[in-house]
């Protein structure tokens, strides 16, 4: 009865409905995301990279104080690794590192392709000039000096997150045709809405924060269902499915790419 009323709904919420009780979701079994934890699911992340354990632990609470989900590595050479792993939004770097130091990281993550437009600001004790010029020149986005006032680079953080990474702060996200309205949760194509289920909603809104980016199913299960939740990879294909079916309900262009046994992506030809 209830999946009748549903499939007849003609609102978002009537497709929430139907998600929840469908008995092959992974969230029957934990129950529906709360609203916290969806959000904390959508945090932009960032990464501290920074040896100086008393200002790693202050930038860590007033990020976390902000919403952003914070990443904490006090080398350069763990801060490399982790960065493959959780691929965060924005880098907070340290130049003076042991090892590997915040310069010659910042230079490595400009040369490869997944990690090339990754927003990155520097962190210095230095204030010459010359260093200034030579941390932009290595691809840093911005750079603060040594002491910096908090207030001052949480402002540029954000600013550097609306200026690369729009998607990630505004209500309103559009790729091609597609709009999300994060404020009304809702999604339209061209002159229609598009009705999702909670869980292809968070999937289009992962997906549209890096239009061009692969993510594997695990990478998926982890920003979109959570690392906490056991949900099987096939469930990702499930969801996708889904989610295909409801932004090409038209006959309109995929947007959505499948890469061959590495996962999903959205097409970046698709605004052409
Ligand atoms: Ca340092």
């Amino acid at each position: 009865m209830a999946i009748t009323l549903a499939r007849r709904g003609e609102q978002g919420q009537a497709s929430v409905e139907l998600d929840q009780i469908r008995p092959e979701t992974a969230h029957t079994e934990r129950g529906p995301l709360d609203r916290s934890q969806f959000e904390r699911r959508m945090k932009p992340v960032v990464m501290i990279v920074e040896d100086e354990e008393a200002l790693l632990t202050l930038l860590q609470y007033n990020l976390d104080k902000e919403g952003y989900k914070v990443v904490a590595a006090s080398d350069g050479e763990e801060a490399a690794l982790l960065i493959r792993e959780v691929t965060p939004d924005l880098v907070l770097l340290d130049w003076m590192l042991p090892g590997l130091s915040g310069i010659e990281l910042c230079r490595r993550l400009r040369g490869r392709p997944e990690t090339r437009n990754m927003p990155i600001i520097m962190i210095t004790a230095r204030g010459e000039e010359a260093d200034r010029i030579r941390g932009l020149d290595t691809g840093a986005d911005d750079y603060v000096t040594k002491p910096f006032s908090m207030t001052e680079l949480l402002a540029r953080i954000r600013a550097v997150m609306r200026r690369i990474r729009p998607a990630l702060t505004e209500d309103l996200v559009t790729f091609g045709d597609i709009v999300i309205d994060r404020a009304a949760h809702r999604v339209r194509r061209g002159e229609r809405e598009v009705h999702l289920g909670p869980t292809e909603y968070r999937l289009l809104d992962h997906l549209i924060q890096h239009p061009g980016r692969v993510f594997s199913r695990e990478q998926l299960l982890d920003a979109v269902w959570g690392s906490d939740v056991y949900v099987e990879a096939r469930t990702v294909d499930v969801h996708v499915g889904r989610l295909r079916k409801a932004l090409n309900d038209k006959g309109e262009k995929d947007p959505i790419r499948t890469v061959r046994s590495a996962g999903y992506s959205l097409d970046e030809q698709f605004h052409n």
